[in-house]
């Protein structure tokens, strides 16, 4: 039996044929394949704009430049998801804070965030980075109106999400990065994510405001929309300063024909997690709880188990190449150094003790998940 890693991408005919007919045109970047992309991926998440970049992170970053983060401000993340989602804030001189996380679902835990609000005098606080962690969508709703109560901005990291919901208070499915809730969202295209493009990401609002900054950031600063003088066809301001996070023409074509599959990718990844969970179901194994309504897009399936280094080594000699989302972040060297805070965050470090994420990728077939199935019971059954 081949390797089977905990996640992979899918690259089909149509994939090459895309990238290829892109490599025989005339723009290998700041062509048209760049707001096609942008156009399909905002109508597929039920969202007015979308700005694509060079990666999630480079995303992350002039999110938090469009919100105007900025030196000295403060932000809270959870300390379950991968550096990068505290990283970005970082590099506009805000300290990042961390709350503990719910022990079911593994996001975020609102109640930690509220009491950790509440603990620091108004305004001490400026945003809130919650994360779609494994695929589960953060119920926006609830965090929306405890960020309004204290004048907050969201951005959602849903770098592992495109295709989730969840059902707010109004019977309404909101799909992760709808912007109905978040200020702006996040999307990750490297390709252990649902959509590969090598690299890249996305850049989610309703805001046309925040839309029209992300794209300066994204390019430089650069543009030849509202400027001062006009004095001909050649002329361009730059009005800030950005950066080159662009995508190119060619990672554009790719993710588009991703884009096309990633409705079946997600309901094969759901298929996955049911013959997990059946198969998990009345053993000592834990898993992340479903909340009432939600569709996980499901990045990951991620287990706790008592033995989790036995297990991770157990797997290895079996060509199980199971993984462990995340090493909190607060216990990073680089964030222990700096230790924003003193907020109680034992449920995520004892979520860590216990997790493993097994393969999950719509095209692991039955047999190789009965194969891991095997594996981990006669381990831990
Ligand atoms: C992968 C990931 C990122 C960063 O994505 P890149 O495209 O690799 O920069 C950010 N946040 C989370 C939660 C991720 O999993």
């Amino acid at each position: 039996m081949r390797n089977i890693p905990y996640g992979r991408q899918q690259i089909d005919q149509d994939d090459i044929d895309a990238v290829i007919e892109t490599l025989k045109s005339d723009f290998l970047t700041q062509g048209p394949k760049i707001e096609e992309f942008e156009k399909a991926f905002a109508k597929y998440v039920d969202v007015k704009y979308a700005v694509a970049v060079s990666n999630a992170t480079a995303g992350l970053h002039i999110a938090n430049m469009a919100l105007s983060v900025k030196e000295g401000d403060r932000v809270i993340t959870t300390p379950i998801t991968f550096a990068a989602s505290a990283n970005a804030s970082r590099y506009c001189g805000a300290e990042v804070w961390f709350a503990d996380i719910d022990p079911d679902t593994y996001l975020l835990d609102i109640n930690a965030v509220k009491k950790l609000i509440e603990s620091k005098p108004k305004g001490f606080f400026k945003g809130i980075i919650p994360v779609d962690f494994a695929g589960l969508p953060v119920n926006l709703e609830s965090f929306r109106s405890l960020a309004d109560q204290h004048g907050l901005w969201i951005i959602e990291d849903a770098a592992h999400a495109p295709g989730g919901s969840f059902i707010d208070s109004k019977e309404q499915v909101n799909k992760c990065g709808n912007g109905k809730y978040a200020d702006c969202a996040v999307f990750s295209f490297h390709p252990v994510k649902h959509i590969a493009c090598g690299e890249g990401g996305m850049v989610t609002t309703n805001d046309e405001e925040i839309y029209n900054n992300l794209k300066l950031y994204r390019s430089h600063g650069i543009t030849k929309d509202n400027m001062s003088e006009d004095p001909g066809g050649w002329y361009y301001e730059m009005q800030t300063l950005g950066y080159n996070y662009r995508l190119t023409d060619m990672q554009a074509a790719l993710g588009l024909s991703q884009l096309k599959k990633n409705i079946e990718g997600v309901a094969r990844r759901n298929e996955i997690a049911n013959r997990y969970k059946e198969a998990f179901q009345n053993t000592a194994i834990k898993f992340q709880s479903l909340p009432d309504g939600a569709l996980n897009a499901h990045h990951l399936f991620v287990i706790e188990v008592e033995n989790r280094k036995g297990l991770y080594d157990s797997l290895r000699a079996n060509n199980i190449f199971a993984q462990i989302h995340y090493i909190p972040v607060h216990t990073l060297p680089y964030y222990k150094e700096i230790g924003y805070g003193d907020a109680d965050l034992s449920k995520a470090e004892n979520y860590y003790n216990h997790c493993i994420s097994l393969p999950m990728y719509p095209s692991l077939t039955d047999e190789e998940q009965n194969y891991v199935i095997k594996k981990v019971l006669v381990f831990h059954g």
